[in-house]
């Protein structure tokens, strides 16, 4: 599989354009809202600089390295020791998560960020389970999470914590630079990391969306595609 490359803070759930350098309401919504405004009245503009992209994407690499350093092969998984790390950084960040253990040792997390409704919410989903490793095969310790020659080596490093960590990254920005800058949000963004997608698939999204659906509806999702 082949995770998509690039984070992408606004995830469609805002318009991002060149401004101030700082999130700021648009034009519009600065004046006196009526309800015969247009959706875009709700629009949050947001420009980082290049100073936050860059500690964004140290923050995204140290994130990845912990993803990695947590062995996950599944079977059996043990996706657990990796989503109460994740529920940590939520907690730190002050962004709401259900953790959930659909079996001993297999989680799902999921978290979200409100948004004011005028759109239907965006999940941003990915697993954290990874297939076995053969050592032998292995120039350094698949569960080190090390850089060599400015690439990062390690299980899962694309399959899927790469996705896993950008997911993680995308929501801590928007929490930081939106919300907590008195913006808005057009639709919620939500957070999945799921269980058992590599063998197996019976503590997965299958089961988050057939015991708590309401966690995971959305009108869209980033997925990692098939090749
Ligand atoms: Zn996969």
């Amino acid at each position: 599989m082949t995770p998509r490359r690039r984070a992408a803070p606004a995830g469609g759930a805002l318009r991002a354009r060149k401004g101030k350098g700082r999130t700021t309401g648009s034009a519009k919504s600065r004046s006196v809202p009526t309800r015969s405004e247009p959706p875009e009245s709700a629009t949050t503009t947001i420009d980082l600089d290049v100073r936050t992209w860059t500690l964004a994407a140290a923050e995204t690499l140290e994130h990845l390295k912990r993803c990695i350093r947590i062995n996950t092969v599944n079977p059996p998984g043990n996706e657990i020791a990796l989503a109460r790390v994740l529920a940590g950084i939520f907690d730190g960040a002050g962004i709401h998560r259900t953790l959930l253990e659909p079996a001993t040792g297999r989680a799902a997390i999921v978290a979200r960020i409100p948004g004011d409704g005028t759109q239907q919410p965006l999940l941003l989903l990915a697993h954290m389970d990874v297939v076995g490793v053969e050592p032998a095969e292995w120039s350094v310790d698949p569960f080190e999470g090390a850089v060599r020659d400015g690439y990062l080596y390690g299980r899962g490093a694309i399959d899927d914590k790469g996705m896993l960590a950008v997911n993680l990254q995308a929501m801590l920005l928007l929490k930081r630079h939106v919300i907590d800058a008195g913006g808005t949000l057009t639709r919620d963004v939500v957070f999945a990391a799921t269980s058992d997608e590599e063998a197996g698939g019976l503590w997965g999204i299958d089961w988050l969306v057939a015991n708590h659906p309401e966690l995971v509806r959305a009108e869209y999702a980033t997925v990692t595609p098939r090749p």
